[in-house]
């Protein structure tokens, strides 16, 4: 018990700490080596200056300004913040309490309360930014958690927000109900392009950074996934969307799903199990990013009893079959693997399938890093380091370009030039 206080009093003051701080600090990093979010090969015996906020210099042998403050990481390679790319800080594991007890039972309170301690476990994991795709019947709260981030008033990743999600009328869930009585739902219902425009302009108006649409999902239970939104339903909301500076991440299992998003230019395509050697193609040749969601389909499968062992069943090896085509499709791939569905902080799970399914593991830092900046539109201040950025920087053990594994062995998290997390 007295650890567990000590543990929180520590991370408490290293949190207050910069509040008090009078004029930018700087900081010299020293690890073994710098991966920089963009090369795949990490540089022996760089270092790394921070002021302020902002990274100002990466190299070898950097002179320490006058009153910085050296950090010695022996053994530990220095990189950018990771990106998860595909999250629901709004969820917890369905084995802990099924999808529909958290959409219908469990109050808004108790929802956001857990969202801000998941919201910590992340970043002392080492993802500084996380995009997340929809509340799941939170409504807006992914906003207010926001901001309350961003104002310092409690710890956790950067976000860019879906709020609450838009999807076709009758198609999502929860489901089962007496059929005349109004159930809540997990997303915003709409039917035809003029409450599609509807719905994605009053998500923006709330603060959405990103329109997340589901184009196909189960109508029933059992019921194999099928398309829900139209194309010009789709069409509709992308036009909506772009035109306000916001991207598109849509929801699509399957090949007619993915040929909408495709045709109506969205930004990702969340999933795409059900994607063909063609319909890959069509996505590469539009550049649009893949969140393959691996972990999602691993995490449901065990739910169910599997123990990791082969045979696999059928959703997990549908799951690694569309990752290696769209692999040889070259698909720009996104991380995101779905977490929430597995638990916050566990983040690394997605990068571990990715390798395990053929990426190499230098190519899955590339997209944790600066490859889901580029597809998040955040590569102007996120993603490498690289003098100019903001100091989204974490230190790992070991060489996560030669085993991603080490990405779970952070010692070292810096948000916005602020130690986090470290010595
Ligand atoms: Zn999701």
């Amino acid at each position: 018990m007295g650890t567990l206080i000590g543990r929180w009093l520590a991370l408490a003051l290293a949190f207050a700490a910069p509040a008090v701080a009078a004029e930018p600090e700087s900081l010299l990093l020293r690890p073994d080596r710098v991966f920089d979010g963009v090369d795949p090969v990490a540089h022996a015996g760089w270092e790394v200056l921070v002021t302020g906020d902002r990274i100002v210099a990466v190299g070898p042998k950097l002179a320490a300004p006058a009153g910085a403050r050296v950090i010695a990481l022996p053994g530990q390679t220095l990189m950018p913040g990771m990106i998860e790319g595909h999250g629901h800080l709004f969820l917890h594991p369905y084995d802990e309490t099924s999808w529909d007890d958290q959409v219908l039972h469990e109050p808004l309170a108790l929802r956001t309360a857990r969202a801000v301690a998941q919201a910590r476990a992340t970043l002392l994991a080492g993802f500084t930014s996380e995009r997340d795709l929809g509340t799941e019947g939170a409504g807006f709260a992914d906003v207010g958690l926001k901001q309350a981030i961003d104002q310092g008033i409690v710890p956790g990743p950067r976000l860019t927000v879906a709020t609450r999600a838009i999807v076709a009328l009758g198609a999502y869930g929860p489901k089962g109900f007496e059929p005349g009585v109004a159930i809540p739902q997990g997303a915003q219902e709409v039917s035809g392009a003029a409450e599609m425009v509807r719905a994605v302009r009053e998500q923006i108006a709330a603060g959405a950074d990103v329109v997340k649409l589901y184009a196909d999902y189960r109508w029933g239970p059992g019921e194999p996934s099928r398309p829900t939104l139209s194309l010009a339903e789709i069409v509709a909301a992308t036009e909506a969307a772009h035109d306000a500076g916001r991207t598109v991440a849509v929801h699509a299992s399957t090949a007619e799903g993915m040929r909408r998003a495709i045709a109506a230019g969205v930004d990702t395509i969340e999933h795409g199990y059900g994607g063909t050697a063609e319909v890959f193609k069509a996505m590469a040749a539009k550049g649009i990013a893949l969140c393959p969601t691996l972990a999602a389909s691993d995490a449901v499968a065990r739910y169910r009893g599997w123990k990791g062992a082969d045979p696999a069943p059928a959703g997990v090896t549908e799951s690694r079959k569309s990752f290696a085509l769209a692999r040889a499709a070259g698909v720009p791939m996104c991380m995101g693997g779905d977490v929430g569905v597995f638990t916050h902080g566990d983040n690394v799970r997605e990068m571990e399938l990715m390798a395990a399914g053929g990426m190499p593991p230098a190519q899955v830092m590339i997209a944790a890093t600066s490859g889901n900046a580029r597809a998040f539109h955040l590569d102007a201040r996120l993603g490498a380091v690289k003098a100019g950025l903001l100091a989204d920087l974490i230190a790992v053990g070991g060489d996560p370009t030669r085993d991603v594994a080490a990405a779970r062995d952070v010692r070292l998290v810096i948000k916005g030039g602020v130690v986090v997390k470290g010595p």
